[in-house]
């Protein structure tokens, strides 16, 4: 098969590699139909999680079932499915918790910017999409894979609910696709932080009431302005920066939630701050799994378009210029074509 491999920082090659085959009796193997770059494939892409060798990228697709192990009951042959981006048993105590990312039989596939990827926990893992699937749901099916349900998890965590107020810290897909989790879970208000025109449209067209082009103290300045002088009830942090996390904590009114999705990276917390204002922090690694059953309708009625986040497509054999677009930020995020 054709699979996306990260030589070195930035040397991103399509290669042919053997075909993935089942290895126990509960995996699936899935043809993919789409797949997409991640902001945080970036990171090693960019060398900051730098690979030691020749090695396997991508964690995001939806695609058919074309193999299944003798134990898998719930998955069939030529089903369309949505794979979390890792997989899980949905059985154990974790699991049932919710928190799937923690599953004690879980872990992350081989690489999914590729023609097939083996799925273990094919139970477990993969939501069913009812058929046949219309061409035109496919980007925004694909988002439930990560990063709509990532925006989700940050709303979730902030303890967004009907009514609230919210700032996001990100523009990215991300932090795009928590403007419209917290739309659809009520929020009254929504103000997006972003400086890029193109993603400043994509925002309001999720339903974002307010752009605020500062960052900073000043950025969160005007977020409280907008808010009555008070801040937002929820920040949705989706960055995974020092500073990021700094503007999340100065937009937050007193007694308010961090939610937080951007992977960290060095970020320092004032917990003094935290303690004098209540403020709180909660989040972390999305448990894709854990929110589907909740999404896949609204995404199969039309409900929301959470594929609006893909402004670029590309066939796989072009996916190094998707990585060099989204590394310089020309594209919010590339979608590739199978
Ligand atoms: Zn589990």
């Amino acid at each position: 098969m054709r699979a996306t491999v990260l030589h070195a920082p930035g040397d991103i090659r399509l290669d042919t590699l053997p075909d993935p085959d089942l290895q126990d009796d509960t995996d699936a193997v899935v043809r993919v139909v789409a797949a997409c770059v991640c902001g945080s494939d970036l990171w090693p892409y960019r060398g900051v999680n730098a690979a030691k060798e020749p090695s396997q990228i991508g964690h995001e697709f939806i695609g058919v079932v074309e193999k299944v192990g003798s134990a898998v009951a719930a998955v069939q042959v030529g089903d369309f499915v949505i794979a979390p981006f890792l997989y899980s048993d949905n059985t154990c105590a974790h699991c049932a918790a919710g928190v799937q990312t923690s599953c004690v039989n879980g872990g992350g596939y081989a690489g999914c910017q590729a023609e097939l990827v083996r799925v273990p926990w094919a139970d477990g893992t993969l939501v069913t999409v009812p058929g046949p699937v219309d061409e035109a749901l496919l980007p925004h099916l694909l988002t439930l894979s990560d990063v709509f349900p990532t925006g989700h998890h940050a709303a979730i965590s902030a303890g967004v609910t009907a009514g609230s107020t919210v700032a996001v810290v990100g523009d990215g897909a991300v932090g795009l696709s928590a403007v419209l989790a917290a739309k659809r879970l009520g929020a009254s208000t929504v103000i997006a932080m972003s400086r890029h025109a193109p993603r400043q449209e994509v925002a309001r067209s999720f339903g974002g009431d307010h752009i605020v082009e500062t960052r900073g103290k000043e950025g969160a300045e005007a977020v409280k302005e907008i808010l009555g002088g008070i801040g937002a009830d929820a920040v949705l942090e989706c960055v995974g920066t020092t500073d990021s996390m700094k503007q999340a904590f100065r937009a937050v009114r007193p007694g308010g939630t961090v939610g937080y999705v951007g992977m960290p990276h060095d970020v320092e917390l004032n917990v003094p701050v935290m303690f004098y204002l209540n403020t709180g922090l909660r989040g972390g690694v999305a448990p894709v799994r854990a929110y589907l059953d909740e999404l896949l309708p609204d995404v199969l009625s039309g409900a929301i378009e959470p594929g609006k986040v893909f402004d670029q497509t590309l066939p796989l054999d072009q996916v190094a210029d998707g990585y060099r677009s989204m590394d310089e930020r020309t594209a919010i995020k590339t979608y590739l074509s199978l």
